[in-house]
């Protein structure tokens, strides 16, 4: 049977309820990650069991959530995206994290891959320069139980957070001009920094290891974000 007819039936029945619900959801889940994760290429293990398990349809408005594990971006309001799952996996795969690991994001925007980075490494900060964003991101992230490993800032993120560096992982979810030196300077020794760097409308996504102080740098491919705001960014997002 076709999956979208099993989810259709399945939804339709009330006796089976939230629980069937919840199974209709992991079942597109583990569609997403078999079709858009695995098949093209994305081999770490542990990205593709956050994947399987973060429920991506909870960090968008309610008439979003049924296109929500379909292989593109998804608006969350302001202006702003959730990246196409593809592309999320291939940021947090080049993060190359194994656990223990702390990491700023910068962007938090719903907290998707927040809650993603809150599976993958012991201790997340989130800077986020929409308030209300980082509020609503906030409140999800409290809703999954996650907020013990997750700090949500709101802030100018192109500056990083120097309270809390080193960071063993450093990730941009939006389009930079240049490397933000700041977020470099954050970096502890071998750690690395994954960031869409370029012009407004095509980027090239880069991770950026630090090996003794120095940056070295290796393209990931080409993809296009919105843009950094703030000092680091661009000054006008129009
Ligand atoms: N990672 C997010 C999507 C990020 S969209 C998710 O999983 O939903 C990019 C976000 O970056 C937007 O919310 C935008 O407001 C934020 N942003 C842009 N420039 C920023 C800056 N300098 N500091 C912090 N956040 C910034």
């Amino acid at each position: 049977m076709n999956p979208s007819s099993l989810w259709k039936r399945r939804s339709n029945g009330s006796a089976s309820g939230a629980a069937a619900l919840a199974a209709d959801w992991a079942a597109r889940r583990s569609e997403m990650v078999e079709q858009q994760l695995r098949a093209r290429g994305i081999r770490d293990e542990r990205v593709l069991a956050a994947m399987s398990e973060i429920p991506r349809h909870e960090f968008v408005s309610p008439e979003r959530k049924e296109r929500a594990y379909e292989d593109h971006p998804l608006s969350i309001g302001r202006g702003q995206t959730i990246s196409q799952p593809y592309m999320v996996a291939a940021m947090l795969q080049a993060l190359d994290l194994r656990g223990p690991e702390k990491v700023l994001e910068v962007g938090t925007g719903s907290g998707y891959q927040a809650a993603l980075l809150a599976r993958l490494a012991s201790r997340v900060v989130t800077m986020e320069a929409a308030p209300l964003l980082a509020a609503s991101a906030r409140e999800r992230l409290a809703r999954l139980g996650l907020t013990d490993h997750v700090s949500v800032i709101v802030g100018d993120g192109s500056l990083g957070y120097p309270s809390e560096a080193p960071y063993d992982g450093i990730i941009v979810a939006a389009a930079a001009p240049e490397v933000p030196p700041c977020l470099f300077e954050q970096l502890a020794e071998g750690g690395r920094l994954v960031v869409p760097v370029g012009d407004r409308d095509c980027q090239e996504l880069l991770q950026i290891r630090r090996i003794n102080g120095q940056p070295v740098s290796r393209g990931l491919g080409y993809c296009r974000f919105v843009p950094l705001v703030g000092k680091y960014g661009w000054a006008d997002t129009s």
